[in-house]
This record gives C-alpha cells, sequence and structure tokens, in this order.
C-alpha cells in the first residue's frame, strides 16, 4: 500500500464520512502550491475555500503568529488582552463601521448576525417578541450549525436535521420583487452572500444588491452581507458589495480574516446595531483571542494596502478571458465570477465535477467540484500569473480529454 493508500484508509476508518475528500494526501505547501506524502506537488486553485487568500506559509502571517505563540495566545474575553482593541479598531476601520463582535468560524458568526437582527428587531425597530422574520436567499450556503441549515435548500445540508429553527423565509436569489413581497412589518433583515460561493460562485443580477440596499433602508431592515467566502480581496475589491457600491448594515467575515492559519470570524456594523448587546449575553471562549487577534491585524495591514484586491482584480480578468474562450467549444457550458473566483459548468456528457476535479489532480492541478457538474477555481491571490496559466493548461487538456 502506498504512503497515500495507507493515510486514507486510516482516515477512513477512524474519522466521520461528513466529507468526500480528493485522494492526495497533504504535507507542506507553500504559496499556490501544496506537495503531497509521495513528493508530489500541486497547484492549490482552491486555497482552502478562500480561507487562504495570501496563500500558504504567509512569511507576513506565520512571523506574525510566531511572534504572538510566544507572548500570550488566549486569555478568554474574562479579561483584557493587549491585541484586542488595536484588531476591533483596524477592522472596523476596513469596513468603514464603528464596532466588532469577533468569534472562530463562519457558522458562528452568521449565528451572531441572525442573534443580534433578532435582539435589534425586538429592542431597537419595535418587533413583538418571538416575531422576527429574516429573508434570505434560496441556495445560499452560510454554514452547518441547525438554525443556519433550518434555512437551507440543499437536501444533503438540511435533511434528518430537524426540528428546525423557524423565523426565515426563502425567496428566490436575484428576485427583488420576490424580495420585496417577502418583507414585511416582522421582518428584522435580510441576509444574503453577494455572491453565492457554494452554489456555483453565482454573480446576482447587475442592480440586485443595489435594490435590496434600497429596499432594506426603505422598510427600516438590517441588511447583512455574508462576505465570508466573497470577502477580503477575492473578487478584485475588499467587499463584494462595493462592485455595486452598497454599503450594508452588516459585515460576516470569516476565512480569509485568519489567513488559513488560525479560525477567525467577526460581525462588523454600527453602534446603533452591535450596541444591542450587554455583558453575559452573548460570547466565545475563544473569540478575539490574542492569536487570532495578531494574525488577523496582519490579514487587515496587507489588505490595506490594495495590493491583494488589485492583483485579484487584474489575475481575475485574465482568468475570466481564458475560461470564456471555452464556452461553446463542446466541454464548458458556463462560466461565472469576478475577480480570481469562478464556476465552471462542465457539459454532462464530459464527466461530473468529481471526475473532472480527479482528472485536474492527476495533472497537478487541485480545485473542488460543486453540485455535480460545476467545478470551483479560487487560488489563492498570490499566484504567480505563470502558475494560473499552467493550471488553465491542465484544465483545457482535461476538457479535451
Ligand atoms: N458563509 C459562507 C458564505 C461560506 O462560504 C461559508 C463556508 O464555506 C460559511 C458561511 C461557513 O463558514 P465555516 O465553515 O467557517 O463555518
Amino acid at each position: 500500500m502506498s504512503r497515500t493508500q495507507d493515510a486514507i484508509a486510516s482516515a477512513e476508518a477512524h474519522s466521520a464520512h461528513n466529507y468526500h475528500p480528493l485522494p492526495v494526501v497533504v504535507a507542506t505547501a507553500e504559496g499556490a502550491w501544496m506537495t503531497d506524502v509521495e513528493g508530489r506537488r500541486y497547484l492549490d486553485m482552491l486555497a482552502g475555500y478562500s480561507a487562504l487568500n495570501f496563500g500558504h506559509g504567509n512569511r507576513r502571517l506565520l512571523d506574525a503568529a510566531r511572534a504572538q505563540l510566544e507572548r500570550v495566545t488566549l486569555t478568554s474575553r474574562a479579561f483584557h488582552h493587549d491585541r484586542f482593541a488595536e484588531f476591533c479598531t483596524r477592522l472596523a476601520e476596513l469596513c468603514g463601521k464603528e464596532m466588532v463582535l469577533p468569534m472562530n468560524t463562519g457558522a458562528e458568526a452568521v449565528e451572531t448576525a441572525v442573534k443580534t437582527a433578532r435582539k435589534w428587531g425586538y429592542e431597537v425597530k419595535g418587533v413583538p417578541d418571538g416575531h422576527a422574520k429574516i429573508v434570505v436567499a434560496a441556495n445560499n450556503f452560510h454554514g452547518r450549525t441547525t438554525t443556519i441549515v433550518s434555512f437551507s435548500t440543499d437536501h444533503e445540508a438540511r435533511d434528518h436535521y430537524g426540528p428546525y429553527t423557524p423565523g426565515f423565509e426563502i425567496v428566490p436569489y436575484g428576485d427583488l420583487t420576490a424580495m420585496a413581497n417577502a418583507v414585511t412589518a416582522h421582518t428584522v433583515a435580510v441576509l444574503l452572500e453577494p455572491i453565492q460561493g457554494e452554489a456555483g460562485v453565482l454573480v446576482p443580477p447587475a442592480g440586485y444588491l443595489r435594490g435590496v440596499r434600497e429596499l432594506t433602508r426603505r422598510k427600516n431592515v438590517l441588511f447583512m452581507a455574508d462576505e465570508i467566502q466573497s470577502g477580503l480581496g477575492r473578487t478584485g475589491r475588499t467587499f463584494a458589495c462595493e462592485h455595486e457600491d452598497v454599503v450594508p448594515d452588516v459585515y460576516i467575515l470569516g476565512k480569509a480574516l485568519g489567513g488559513g492559519v488560525v479560525p477567525v470570524s467577526a460581525v462588523v456594523a454600527d453602534r446603533d446595531v452591535l450596541g444591542v448587546f450587554a455583558p453575559g449575553e452573548h460570547g466565545s471562549t475563544f473569540g478575539g483571542n490574542p492569536l487570532a487577534c495578531a494574525v488577523a491585524l496582519e490579514v487587515i495591514a496587507m489588505l490595506r494596502t490594495g495590493e491583494y484586491q488589485q492583483r485579484a482584480a487584474e489575475l481575475g480578468e485574465h482568468l475570466h478571458a481564458e475560461l470564456n474562450l471555452l464556452v461553446g467549444g463542446g466541454a464548458v457550458e458556463a462560466v461565472r465570477g469576478r475577480g480570481l473566483w469562478a464556476g465552471v459548468d462542465i457539459v454532462p456528457s464530459r464527466g461530473t465535477g468529481r471526475e473532472i476535479s480527479e482528472k485536474l489532480m492527476e495533472r497537478g492541478v487541485l480545485v473542488k467540484d460543486t453540485h455535480g457538474s460545476t467545478i470551483r477555481l479560487a487560488p489563492p491571490l498570490v499566484i504567480g500569473k505563470e502558475d494560473l496559466d499552467w493550471g488553465l493548461e491542465q484544465l483545457r487538456a482535461v476538457l479535451s480529454d
């Protein structure tokens, strides 16, 4: 048995089968490249679902983490620590908001946003207690907790986890009329991904986000943008909402905020929204810990240069121009996305997304399929142009097999 087969067999024997990873066992990684236990190299075109926007083993992030490891890693929020204020200030600044509520994973940040919206609804808007409604979009992906899967339309994610949390209304993504019809006096928030990632990198029709912004403002409803996957440089801007010059009331951030080093997530909003929390009403042992703050501060400093956003915009333009050449050539049905982020729909007769991903793996490129016939490309923003071109060459080769 090879080392790869051995490691996979052991994992299969002793871990729950809630994932179906590609058969590669990564041992080390640097920049946009990963090396497996056999010494084979792979170009990472997934970047931990956008958690690795700044690449593997990023020097600045590792140095920040190392320095903090030697000082203090965890205090809990029972005490103050000396990285917390700076982290909250800098992140609030990056978002153009006043307050930050830090958590760890994306799902926790979404849960926090849901709690924020409900509390704001009862205490500020005046919705009768227990009647708050949040409008969400079909085909959303916001995480895996019981409340979040309660408003999922994906059977795999949702089935057999009931009883489900009430208080959510699902409308088609991109349909402003349906959204307007769903908003009532009891609606406290609209929760949306500005680009739906897991659904296959679906970009809403032009004007949709702006329409949602106008509607929510008019109806005194919070617009909560889940920028966990779309935010922090991926689309060529700091936030995907910026493509429509939209500023939501609440940003929900995660993934790249921890630079692929530690889990860091946050809800960011103004005082009139996040000010609803009083001591003891919400929290997390690890949320806002010193190590997380130190790494996230470096992430924020890197984003403040604008260099990563620019890179994602320039390389993204190139990526989409190349991918669009494949549409209509018999193997690719459609290509969507923005910046260094693309969903590629494969013509079903050419193979499933999984089969295409496996063939790409054999050629040294790692991607991930989603929803049957779509593959998702989201390389680290630090990828070199030649490496990106090499990855695209492998994709063309696989599609012409
Ligand atoms: N929201 C969005 C838009 C996501 O893409 C994800 C993860 O893919 C999540 C939330 C959940 O994040 P986590 O897996 O860190 O809980």
